[in-house]
Formats: structure tokens, C-alpha cells, sequence
């Protein structure tokens, strides 16, 4: 495959990133990919055991970016200095910014790159994309592998004509053929962006894939310094199911904090997990998360509290109020009331509530 670009993927210490890294390596082993880990030095344990796994199985070595490299403080200590001890949250979130992205971006460089994203099939949800020009987003578990923006390019009305062209160039089914009215048709209100993609990836995933990177060939994103690219014909959707079955049968296994734990409260039984990767006092978490880390991890809970002084917490309620019996005991119950509700709504998955918090937050720091 010819090589003017870069091929990276960010590892998060997730299972859907480790689980791209896997599916790449087995499905495309000629995509020469960099993988790298941003590394905020207050992560969980598993997260570290899942990345050495992740080598061993790769065969290669995953590069730790760290922010502020040359501080004597770790890397989220180094910006809580900077920051005057005030603690990131969903609406001023510096740290995905100093500790994930910016690490992120200075590793990339200005080299044209496809940074492949693990975003899976059953999410809907966009992700990091990066504003540097030179970064093109992949997500190869979703029927759609291209980024808002590239898809926004290829459907406008100036691309049109090439896009035409782009799909009478392949050896067309007759179905496939007919779309073409479809492909030739401007967006309208009644004719939105979404309706149309969802019309040319009914027709044909690859066609359209085909189609989209030859519209590509004449613009500045990376793809187009690169005659071919391995992902066209990659018609797979993969979803939650899929990710574990992926990271078991490689062996890497699962990382240990998404296991179920059970717990009793009034004679009542319920379950807790962690839900995703990242800070282990990543304010992201729910409640009955917290909760997960006082009884599974009291050292990291404790080491969590002593962030939260002059003021400055995780959430509106303070670590000290969330660890008293009573509160425990309330948050138990509430995270047991709301999994039988999910259970008696769910479909074929028996998603329960924490399943249902993953898709909040960040790529970066959670895929
Ligand atoms: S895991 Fe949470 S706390 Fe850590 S960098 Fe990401 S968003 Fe911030």
C-alpha cells in the first residue's frame, strides 16, 4: 500500500479501541499503524495491564504521549497547579484538552494521518475530530466509516457532478444503477444529507466508500495524497457484543473494571461496574460509580477526595457527603430501581444503566 500518510490509532485503556486495534491487525495487516496512548497519570490499573496485553498481541510497542513531559509532577497533577486547584467538569473540561488532545496532536505533527477511531455501529455519537487539516478521522466499526465533514463534502451540490462520475466509473448492479438518480439528486429539505446517505449505503456500502474517496482525490484531506486505501470495501458494522467477543477470543480479555460486581442493599440485590476507561476520578462517572470506587477501590477514592477542597468538587455533591452510609445506601437503591425499569423496557440487550452512560463524554479518553 503505497505510504505518503500515516496510519494512528489512539488507545484509551477502552475496549472499543483495544478492540480496533485488534480487528485492524487481524482484518487490514497491511495498514501500518501507530498506536499511542496519552497518558494522564491518574488512570486506573486495568488500564495499564490492558495495554501491555494489547503489545503482546500486536506485536508492537504503543507509544505513551504524556503532557507536560518535562514537569516533576505527573501530567493531571502538572495542570491542577496551573489551573489554581480548580477541577475540570463536563462544562470546562481542560483536561481532555491539555492531557489527551493537544499530547495527541503534537505526536501526529503536521503529517497528512488517518487517525482510526473505534466508535462503534450501535452509537450515535460523533467523536474527536480534529480541526488540524492534516488529521482525517476513520471509524471503521460503523457502516459509515467517514466523518461528518467528509460526508458533508461529498454530498454538497458543487461535489455532485464528480460524484456521478465517481459512481458510473464502477461495474454498477442494476439496483446500484438506479441509485444513481439518487446520487444525481441536490439535498433538499425533503432530500436531507442523512436520508441521502442512508440511501447510498442501502445500495452499496462499498460502491459508496468508493465513490466518497474518489471525490476525496480532489481536496486537502490526507486520504487524498493515497491512491488506495484498505478500508473501502469494509462493509462490517460492529457492536457492543462484538467489542467483548473481540477483545476474549484475542485473548487481550476484557479489562477488569467492566465486570459486574454484585451488592446488597436491604435485601435487595443489584449490580455495579465501572463503564469505561479514563481518570479514576473521572467526573463523567455516575453515581453508583463512585460508589464502585469507595467499596472496590477505597485507596483511589480516597486519593480522589483530597482534590476536592476550597471549594472545588467533582460533582454538586462532595466525595465526603457521597461516601456517608445513608447516601450510599440511597444511591444503591436508586441504580437497583433503575435497572429493573431498563430490564423490563430493554429489548434483546439487557442494557442497564450503566451500559447507558458510556456513550457521554469523550472519545479521547473513553473509546
Ligand atoms: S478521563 Fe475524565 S477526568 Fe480524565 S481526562 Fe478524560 S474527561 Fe478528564
Amino acid at each position: 500500500m503505497s505510504s505518503n500518510i500515516r496510519h494512528v490509532l489512539g488507545i484509551s485503556g477502552g475496549k472499543d479501541s483495544a478492540a480496533l486495534a485488534i480487528y485492524l491487525r487481524s482484518k487490514y495487516p497491511q495498514l501500518d499503524i501507530e498506536y499511542y496512548f496519552c497518558d494522564t497519570g491518574k488512570e486506573l490499573e486495568e488500564t495499564y495491564t490492558l495495554i501491555s496485553n494489547l503489545e503482546n498481541y500486536l506485536g508492537k510497542k504503543i507509544k505513551v504521549e504524556r503532557a507536560a513531559a518535562d514537569s516533576p509532577e505527573n501530567s493531571f497533577d502538572h495542570f491542577v497547579q496551573v489551573y489554581g486547584g480548580y477541577l475540570p467538569s463536563s462544562s470546562a473540561r481542560w483536561c481532555t484538552k491539555k492531557l489527551k488532545l493537544e499530547p495527541f496532536e503534537k505526536f501526529v505533527g503536521n503529517d497528512p494521518v488517518v487517525s482510526y477511531v473505534g466508535i462503534r455501529g450501535d452509537e450515535d455519537r460523533e467523536g474527536y475530530i480534529s480541526r488540524k487539516s492534516n488529521i482525517q478521522s476513520i471509524f471503521p466499526f460503523r457502516r459509515n466509516i467517514w466523518s461528518e465533514d467528509v460526508i458533508q463534502k461529498v454530498l454538497h451540490v458543487d461535489s455532485l457532478s464528480k460524484l456521478v462520475k465517481a459512481y458510473e466509473k464502477q461495474d454498477l448492479t442494476e439496483k446500484q444503477a438506479r441509485i444513481l438518480a439518487a446520487v444525481a439528486t441536490p439535498l433538499s429539505r425533503s432530500f436531507n444529507q442523512t436520508h441521502k446517505l442512508n440511501l447510498l449505503l442501502d445500495a452499496g456500502i462499498a460502491a459508496f466508500n468508493k465513490a466518497a474517496f474518489e471525490v476525496l482525490q480532489e481536496t486537502l484531506y490526507p486520504l487524498a495524497k493515497t491512491s488506495e486505501f484498505a478500508l473501502l470495501d469494509n462493509e462490517d458494522t460492529l457492536v457492543r457484543d462484538d467489542i467483548f467477543r473481540i477483545l476474549r477470543d484475542s485473548g487481550v480479555g476484557v479489562p477488569a473494571y467492566y465486570e459486574k460486581i454484585e451488592f446488597e442493599v436491604d435485601g435487595q440485590k443489584g449490580e455495579y461496574s465501572r463503564s469505561r476507561s479514563g481518570c479514576f476520578f473521572c467526573f463523567f462517572q455516575q453515581k453508583i460509580e463512585w460508589v464502585w470506587l469507595y467499596e472496590q477501590h477505597p485507596d483511589l477514592f480516597a486519593r480522589a477526595m483530597e482534590y476536592e477542597r476550597q471549594g472545588y468538587t467533582w460533582m454538586e455533591e462532595s466525595l465526603v457527603e457521597l461516601a456517608k452510609p445513608e447516601r450510599v445506601r440511597q444511591i444503591k437503591l436508586d441504580a437497583i430501581k433503575k435497572a429493573s425499569k431498563k430490564t423490563a423496557s430493554s429489548s434483546i440487550y439487557l442494557l442497564d444503566i450503566i451500559d447507558e452512560a458510556e456513550e457521554e463524554g469523550c472519545a479521547s479518553c473513553f473509546i
